[in-house]
């Protein structure tokens, strides 16, 4: 018989675009100018994100780069589609501020690699106190001001929270 050979299939399907929100770091030398920061919100998007309203700069996100590790404020984000996958996740780290006569309470989120059951708390800890991230916290004082204060690390579920210094999930701290 003289069949004609089958066409091959594709070897890798073609991976779908994931809607997603992306910031840009504002960081001048950061070489990720130009990379997107993906929030990974869950699907589908909540009305309020569809319609732009987070993040918002009344509750801005302080999101560290994962590039330069500098902390900036995000009051708002753009809508993308993205085909590769991002195995990282953000994880909240939260804190009252240890400089001196200020407690105001500090949060920035990191993307940390999630299979990583690797991090451990007190290595995150080391990062932190030893000044891996940089910038300023909402009260303006350094990144580095947790000091030997409490500090929680937590997996983001759902989508990040913005920064609100009066939010009642402070008392923990
Ligand atoms: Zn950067
Ligand atoms: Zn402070």
């Amino acid at each position: 018989m003289n069949r004609p050979l089958p066409m091959p299939g594709p070897r890798f399907p073609t991976p779908k675009p994931r809607f997603d929100l992306f910031v840009i770091c504002p960081g001048n030398s950061c070489r990720l100018k130009t990379d997107p920061i993906r929030l990974l919100v869950p699907l589908p998007l909540p009305k309020d994100v569809m319609r732009g309203l987070w993040p918002s700069r009344e509750r801005p996100l302080y999101l560290a780069c994962p590039a330069c590790h500098e902390v900036s404020v995000y009051g708002q984000a753009f809508f993308g589609d993205f085909v590769e996958q991002e195995n990282r996740a953000w994880l909240s780290i939260s804190f009252r501020c240890g400089w001196e006569g200020c407690t105001v309470p500090a949060e920035f989120h990191v993307l940390i690699d999630r299979k990583a059951n690797a991090v451990k708390q007190d290595e995150l800890r080391h990062l932190l106190n030893r000044g891996h991230w940089k910038g300023v916290l909402p009260c303006g004082h350094p990144v580095t001001a947790a000091g030997d204060k409490k500090v929680v690390f937590e997996w983001v579920a759902g989508r990040m929270q913005g920064y609100d210094a009066a939010d009642p999930r402070w008392e923990k701290l």
